[in-house]
């Protein structure tokens, strides 16, 4: 007999109470599910209800069975809208697994937290680019135009020194395309004071060797001279290259030669800079400027679009006309070709509004101590104190951010765990055995919130 062998839809058996798939998935909210999720996601979260379904109908005896023959009426629509209601609670809210977080670590480029975050015109400018967009598209004449044009622009207009700009994907992607123009199957000279790791074993010297470039080593881990460099430079020097150190700072007895003096020396100077500043702030002394850069007359200079600038991932590259020409040809510019996303994104960070990364490294500290109080006192035995903030995602490595924090009570360790688990998630700091709430990088709509979730993992961790 069929049925006896496990035909779950046999006459008899209890679990014909349970629905069928395509009843269920025609829930409104399942079909809304579909629109945000994709169906194969919603079909398997569906399955998954109905099999934990069949399992309990398959013993559960103390309801009466639907009569045979009537199928559709016994499997009511009440039990149609609670496996709906299960299998919504078992989706995502969105097709992404990336989960936005609140940042109150105090770091403002924190890299494991995506650096930059864009500002409201970026993140418009992102939408409108999304679909169908004139990236390369002429509207006046119906022709081709040149891809990017308009955040081209920007940076120009923003590095008035520079004959020419190009954008890639990112800083790295600048410098592997500068040398890799300038000097493939040839040699940069380069100090070792500046052989830089910028992290996760990713190490600058690497990358230069994976352009086809020969590393000519100068210098000392603390100190470089002219003459090193001048002693260096031969026939077969395509570029000196000169990168700022940025993520580490060294002290003491101490030389470094400047982009001022390598251009003295008759060979292209590649000068990346690193965090993306334009032109000097003067909030951060030690931080080397492309506007600065190309004066001194480095042929190239380049920078990241997602550290000062405040703007999206992008690599941002500044000139001299005949050398920015010359790498926008080379093979490895395709591959490292950006997308309209970033293209939008950055043009709107050039000239628009000021990026919340900006506001926040610039962020009033008596505005942070009054913000800090207001969420200290949904809090009960919440303190506020004074705490420094930093630039990170490596810029500004010796730069303090004064400013103000929460300190919860309770077990720090415990408590960041917690918050990081809420919903939204938080992601605190832990100082001198307090867990910390700073609030320079957490938007100011988003305090209350904050608030809320600091309640909860105080609760939940027992500490009230
Ligand atoms: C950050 C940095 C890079 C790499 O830039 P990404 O945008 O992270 O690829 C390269 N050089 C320097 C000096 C940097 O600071």
């Amino acid at each position: 007999m069929v049925s006896a062998q496990g035909d779950p839809t046999g006459p008899g058996d209890p679990r014909r109470r349970v629905p069928r798939t395509d009843t269920v998935l025609a829930d409104p909210r399942l079909v809304a599910a579909v629109a945000r999720c994709g169906r194969p996601a919603v079909l398997t979260a569906v399955r998954q209800v109905l099999a934990e379904l069949r399992a309990t109908a398959a013993v559960d005896t103390s309801r009466p069975l639907p009569p045979p023959g009537a199928p559709a009426a016994a499997r009511s629509d009440a039990t149609v809208a609670a496996a709906a209601g299960r299998a919504l609670e078992l989706l995502p809210e969105q097709a992404t697994t990336l989960t936005p977080v609140l940042n109150a670590t105090g770091v403002v480029l924190h890299t494991n937290l995506g650096r930059a975050p864009l500002s409201a015109a970026a993140v418009a400018a992102l939408g409108a680019a999304a679909g169908y967009v004139d990236v390369e598209f002429d509207l006046a004449t119906g022709g081709r135009a040149p891809r990017g044009r308009g955040a081209l622009a920007a940076l120009a207009a923003a590095l008035p020194d520079a004959q020419g700009v190009h954008i890639v994907n990112n800083g790295a992607a600048a410098l592997l395309l500068a040398v890799g123009a300038l000097a493939g199957g040839r040699q940069v000279v380069w100090s070792r004071g500046e052989m830089v790791e910028i992290g996760d074993r990713f190490r600058l010297p690497d990358l230069v060797a994976a352009a086809g470039v020969e590393v000519v080593e100068v210098g000392t881990t603390n100190r470089t001279t002219l003459v090193d460099y001048q002693a260096a430079v031969t026939a077969r020097t395509g570029a000196i290259l000169k990168v700022h150190p940025s993520n580490f700072r060294i002290s003491g007895f101490t030389a470094a030669v400047g982009v001022a003096e390598l251009a003295t020396l008759g060979v292209p100077v590649v000068a990346d800079v690193g965090s993306g500043l334009l032109s000097p702030d003067p909030s951060l002394p030690e931080e080397p400027d492309m506007a600065t850069a190309l004066r001194d007359g480095a042929s190239v200079v380049t920078a990241s679009g997602d550290k000062l600038l405040g703007g999206p991932q992008a690599g941002l590259l500044a000139g001299r006309a005949e050398q920015i020409a010359a790498l926008r040809r080379h093979p490895l510019a395709r591959a490292l070709r950006v997308d309209k996303l970033t293209l939008a994104a950055l043009e709107a960070t050039l000239r628009g509004p000021e990026p919340p990364a900006v506001a926040a490294r610039r962020g009033d500290p008596e505005l942070l101590r009054a913000r800090s109080a207001r969420v200290a006192a949904a809090v009960p035995g919440a303190q506020v104190i004074a705490a420094v903030g930093a630039v990170g995602g490596g810029s500004g490595p010796g730069v303090a951010l004064p400013g103000w924090a929460v300190a919860l009570p309770g077990a720090a360790q415990l408590l960041v765990a917690a918050l990081r688990r809420g919903e939204p998630a938080v992601v605190a700091r832990v100082e001198r055995g307090r867990c910390l709430l700073d609030l320079r990088c957490v938007p100011v709509d988003a305090d209350a919130a904050l608030g809320a979730a600091a309640l909860a993992a105080v609760e939940a961790t027992g500490c009230l």
